[in-house]
């Protein structure tokens, strides 16, 4: 098995029923898996010349924060409604269980920036499709997606068609 697959704890039924959580909490306890995943990001998009890494609420800043360190590039936080101080932009959108509004600074993102957009999961693909919104409207150029892992059956990637989307793991 691969090393980072045995680290991701899935939880049957949570947080509903029939939903198979990824819990990427045993990843983030083990160094070596921890650093693996990071490099691996790092590693895919190193030569991507990615100016911004948009981050998503919450398990995105996880990776996005050390991705950024890495890459020389700028944190962008894309943050669920009402976390952020000053001006934002806004973005609703579909989840695999229920409904969710992002916003986005509007001065985050530099016209022509390009954006490397980082979350845990892909699942359904909403969530990443709405912070690529936000980088357009702000206007950032979206480079890329990284995910931890992706859950296929979902077709995510389907959405996020013509884009280089790099997932580390393929449930
Ligand atoms: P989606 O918009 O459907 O692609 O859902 C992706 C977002 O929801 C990510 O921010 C994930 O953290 C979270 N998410 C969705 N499904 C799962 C799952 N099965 N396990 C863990 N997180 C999930």
């Amino acid at each position: 098995m691969d090393p980072l697959k045995s680290r991701i704890r899935e939880i049957p039924d949570w947080p509903q029923k029939g939903v198979s959580f990824k819990d990427i909490t045993p990843l983030l306890l083990h160094p070596p898996a921890f650093q693996m995943a990071i490099d691996r990001f790092v590693e895919e998009f190193d030569t991507a010349s990615i100016d911004k890494v948009a981050a998503i609420d919450a398990r995105g800043f996880l990776l996005g924060a050390p991705v950024a360190y890495f890459l020389d590039a700028g944190l962008v936080l894309v943050r669920k409604q009402g976390k952020l101080p000053s001006r934002t932009l806004a973005e609703s959108y579909e989840l695999e269980y229920g409904k969710n509004v992002l916003e986005i600074h509007d001065d985050s993102i530099l016209h022509g920036e390009r954006v490397l957009v980082i979350d845990d999961v892909l699942a359904t693909g909403g969530t990443a499709t709405a912070t690529a919104e936000l980088v357009k409207k702000v206007g950032g150029l979206v480079a890329g997606f990284g995910f931890l892992l992706e859950l296929s059956d979902l077709n995510g990637r389907q959405k996020l068609a013509g884009e280089h989307v790099f997932s580390l793991l393929v449930y």
